[in-house]
């Protein structure tokens, strides 16, 4: 029989985040050439609509981990879940989204099972012997490392958002769907004041636009209108990390090298210098638009469109215009 992979599906109150069926798609492009399986593991407070979408998108089998305390993300009862569920039906991989709560998941996972795991990989194949083989940047993304497992299963893989893209149509599957509740331990009272602290922004690495924010937006206040930019093209807010450092955003918020990784199809930088430490996070962009007063600023090296002006005033012209052309 071909290898097992298992693929975690993250939702946000039941809601199915659209980059996770991308890593369903991945899983779905290894499994065919080497007959594998793709086992979807989707822990939830009780069964939806959700099964069929991953059936569509290319599964083989579903399996419901079913309580009440599910809604919603937190890391002691999805490891503790999964591990209990992986012992009773092993697979060989298995695949979460490199997403903040995927790299928690994974490295959590990865110490109670005592497995290995490649974080934030951006490619995946099948090596001769039809083991996967990962591909995942280093050092800052100036190197790529290319990873091969052994030792104990399930072998952990991150993937980073929006990398996977569905380019074809998914093959519907006709599959099983096992659906079963479970128990969980008691849940700590500090997790469950984190878990309230957690809103229900769209997170910056799963966006599809980014709009991001340097010390060239002068002072938080100037954050509004990236905020309204954002909004108006339905993505998400970054920033620099002297933005954060000067509380101006939150940690989440900061893309770079000590922040998060993104790609998404289009990436406005508005008073962001271009530092390395910025563009290591931010340079595998499809599209990156650049808006900085310096016509010399190092951003525009890497920048598919740049606009050289005042971001407090160019910003704002942007978002009527988007605005303007999205209503028509
Ligand atoms: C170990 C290490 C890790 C780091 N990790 C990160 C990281 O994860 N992420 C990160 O971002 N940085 C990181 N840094 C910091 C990084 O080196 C830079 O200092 C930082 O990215 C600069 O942020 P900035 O572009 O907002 O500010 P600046 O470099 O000060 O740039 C501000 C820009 O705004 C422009 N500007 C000014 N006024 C306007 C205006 N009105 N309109 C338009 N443009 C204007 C200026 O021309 C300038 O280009 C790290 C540094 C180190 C040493």
């Amino acid at each position: 029989m071909g290898q097992i992979l298992g693929v975690v599906i993250e939702h946000e109150q039941g809601l199915t985040k659209p980059v996770s069926l991308e890593v369903i798609n991945a899983a779905r492009k290894l499994a065919d050439p080497i007959s594998g399986k793709v086992v979807v593991f989707y822990l939830c407070p009780e069964a939806g609509e959700q099964t069929e979408l991953f059936l569509q998108n290319g599964a083989d089998e579903v399996r419901l981990l079913q309580h009440h305390d599910l809604n919603i993300y937190i890391h002691e009862n999805y490891s503790f879940a999964l591990a209990q569920e992986l012992e009773k039906s092993p697979v060989d991989y298995l695949l979460l989204l490199a997403t903040n709560n995927g790299k928690e998941l994974s490295a959590v996972l990865s110490a109670r099972l005592g497995v290995g795991v490649a974080t934030d990989c951006i490619s995946l194949s099948i090596a001769g012997d039809g083991d996967i083989e990962a591909v995942r940047p280093v050092s800052a993304g100036k190197a790529l490392s290319t990873v091969r497992f052994s030792g104990k299963k399930p072998y952990i893989l991150t993937l980073r958002p929006n990398v996977f893209r569905q380019t074809e149509t998914p093959v519907p599957r006709a599959g099983e769907v096992f659906q079963q509740d479970i128990q969980l331990p008691e849940l700590s009272h500090q997790a469950q004041q984190l878990v309230k602290k957690v809103g229900s922004q769209l997170d910056i690495t799963e966006a599809r636009i980014v709009v991001s924010g340097g010390l060239g937006m002068q002072g938080p206040e100037n954050f509004e209108l990236l905020e309204q930019l954002a909004k108006a093209l339905g993505g998400a807010v970054g920033a620099s990390r002297p933005v954060v450092d000067n509380g101006w955003r939150e940690y989440s918020n900061q893309v770079g090298q000590t922040g998060k990784t993104v790609s998404p199809d289009l990436y406005i930088a508005c008073g962001i210098s271009g530092a390395v430490q910025h563009l290591a996070g931010m340079s595998s962009s499809r599209c990156i638009v650049a808006i900085n007063s310096d016509p010399h600023a190092p951003i525009f090296s890497v920048a598919d469109y740049g606009i050289v002006g005042d971001a407090t005033k160019v910003v704002p012209a942007l978002t009527r215009e988007f605005k303007r052309a999205l209503a028509s």
